[in-house]
């Protein structure tokens, strides 16, 4: 990865400018390196972060020397702490100032919360203040935390605006600002809000823009507002073919919470002879290690912070197949060469489309047959699709096994058991008791409950439940298609989803009992949407706002998921009925 400046656009010979030197097997590069305050680090150790993510390497120095940046990154990059760590190494705290020196913009509400804990744990050495301020929330609520003061405000643009118009918010102070996801913000109507904001700030501000896009709006954007940005973007050319090595890969698309279900399911599936699991952290190394131990695999925990003793040890077990997964993180995992490795597994997609070339290399090996396995969430789309371009080959997208594909297994399993018994020698000895058995039942019926029993002693049928599935995002479909999510925006306005009328295909509509008599703007739908369901907005589709009543139309793969998350939410302050349209009669 290089920075460069901002290209124009018509400087076609530098639009795929790029990054990424992925450091190499042997070259560790810790966060050390960057200047970074002894606080940050500790932070950063603590959370188990073994070195900086590409972006985070390419980010954080110019940042800290005070350029403004313009970031092309998708979640799952690392963006949050390329971000944040450098805005919290330049907050002048303990001044007793009221108002914010940081002002965060994010698109949804889910991304406020997400965005301010990150910034929380990241800054609590250093005693941050931060506050999350959305739609949806009390409007009274954080005026107790505004007044006694806070270092870093993170919000969705309307409500930041809502608080500037009352005089509860003072961005006087702010020496940076952060538009993180601006292509979303854009999509869900928020241009105009987020220049009103960036008028209340001091003109000789820092500016950070990361956006998963860079539409011409977002220069634009770019154009006015950022100074002489240091550009930084993913994008390397794809592979030549051949240096991939043959690998079966597919992709599971599940929600954050149903992560390590999926994942032992999955494996149950799959039954790999020796794996190994990446993770992004220390943390998540322990804690997957302690739950697939708990399903019943043999799995070890390798990361940085294992003496080279321990790490031999581990290896040591992997090989002689007394363990069958390894869960690290990449800086633990390199340098591994494991012959007899079946297969990768990606617990998250990686923070750069190298790492996971670097992963999967592991496995498939001199004409071997490997799999690599990557589940994600439905945001991390953008990151796949990068990853398929880099490679180009195609990442298959796969069901995460349902109840009733584990039960076949486990009844596979089970005859296949049986079936090695029957070889034995020393079956006679049983014989006694099959003939009482039979004396008064038929042999068929004594058959079964013996099978029974050795399936019930193997873990029977389990108590599983079914993992829901989430929709992939389709938003370059919409992009190759030349339409844009705001087109089918304005029709809406002309009338939108009128009831009764079928839904697009592969959509199905659902009904809020919530309307204009509420407040309900398309935006706050759309963010509740996208903030609870992890929906992207271009996922949704047309939505109709009537007086007391609101038609939206979603994949209908998400639809329940979708649901589900509006149910637990409130929307403008209210719980709103949420079900599929009833067909009108
Ligand atoms: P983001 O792209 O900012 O949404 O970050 C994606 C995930 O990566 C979050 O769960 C972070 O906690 C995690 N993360 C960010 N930076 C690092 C790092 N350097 N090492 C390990 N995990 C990280």
């Amino acid at each position: 990865m290089q920075t460069m400046q901002w290209p124009r656009p018509s400087d076609e010979a530098n639009t795929e400018l790029m990054m990424t030197d992925y450091p190499d097997e042997d070259e560790p590069a810790g966060f050390a390196g960057l200047a970074l305050r002894p606080e940050l680090l500790d932070a950063l150790s603590n959370l188990g972060y073994e070195e900086p993510t590409p972006i985070q390497r390419e980010s954080i120095p110019p940042l800290l020397e005070g350029h403004d940046l313009l970031g092309q990154a998708a979640t799952g990059t690392g963006k949050t702490a390329a971000f944040a760590l450098p805005l919290l190494n330049s907050l002048t705290l303990g001044t007793g100032d009221a108002g914010p020196g940081a002002l965060v913009l994010v698109p949804t509400r889910e991304l406020a919360e997400q965005v301010s804990q990150a910034v929380h744990r990241y800054g609590r050495g250093l005693g941050v203040r931060v506050l999350p301020v959305y739609g949806g929330q009390p409007i009274g609520r954080p005026l107790h935390a505004l007044k006694r003061g806070v270092d870093v405000v993170v919000g969705t643009p309307g409500r930041v605006l809502d608080h500037l118009g009352r005089g509860t918010i003072d961005l006087s102070g702010v020496r940076t600002v952060v538009l993180d996801e601006a292509d979303e913000m854009l999509d869900m109507g928020f241009a105009e809000d987020i220049e009103a904001i960036l008028d209340q700030t001091p003109t000789e501000r820092q500016t950070v823009l990361f956006s998963a896009t860079m539409p011409p709006r977002i220069d634009a954007i770019a154009r006015q507002h950022l100074r002489e940005p240091v550009r930084i973007q993913m994008g390397r050319p794809a592979l030549p073919p051949g240096e991939l090595p043959k690998v079966r890969q597919s992709v599971y698309f599940v929600a954050r919470t149903h992560k390590a279900a999926a994942l032992g399911r999955v494996l149950d599936v799959e039954a790999p002879t020796a794996a190994i699991v990446f993770c992004r952290t220390r943390e998540e190394v322990d804690e997957l290690t302690e739950v697939l131990n708990g399903r019943g695999y043999r799995a070890e925990a390798l990361h940085g912070g294992l003496s080279q003793d321990q790490r031999d040890r581990v290896m040591g077990r992997l090989r002689s197949g007394t363990t069958e997964l390894l869960v690290a993180t990449d800086v633990a995992a390199r340098g591994l060469d494991i012959e007899q490795l079946t297969h990768v597994v990606n617990y998250n997609v990686p923070s750069a489309p190298e790492a996971y070339v670097h992963r999967i290399g592991r496995v498939g090996r001199a004409g071997r047959e490997g799999s690599a396995i990557t589940l994600a969430e439905p945001r991390e789309q953008r990151m796949l699709t990068a990853i398929e371009r880099l490679t180009r080959q195609p990442i298959a997208i796969e069901n995460v096994p349902s109840v009733s594909d584990l039960r076949t297994r486990r009844l596979e399993l089970t005859r296949a058991s049986i079936e090695e018994k029957v070889a034995d020698d020393d079956l006679d000895r049983f014989r006694g008791i099959l003939a009482r058995l039979t004396e008064e039942r038929d042999l068929e019926t004594v058959a079964l409950a013996a099978i029974k029993m050795l399936h019930e002693a193997s873990g029977g049928d389990g108590d599983d439940v079914e993992i829901p599935s989430v929709a992939r995002g389709n938003r370059d479909k919409n992009r190759d298609q030349g339409r844009r999510w705001d087109d089918s925006r304005k029709d809406d306005h002309r009338g939108g989803p009128v009831r009764g009328r079928p839904a697009r295909a592969g959509s199905a509509r659902l009904f809020l009992g919530i309307g204009k008599r509420n407040g309900l703007r398309p935006q706050d739908m759309v963010g509740a949407i996208a903030g609870e369901s992890g929906l992207s907005a271009r996922d949704i589709g047309a939505i109709q706002i009537a007086d007391r009543y609101t038609l939206v139309e979603v994949p209908e793969p998400a639809a329940d998921m979708v649901i589900a998350a509006l149910r637990r939410a409130t929307i403008r302050g209210r719980k709103a009925t949420v079900r599929r349209e009833r067909p009108m009669h």
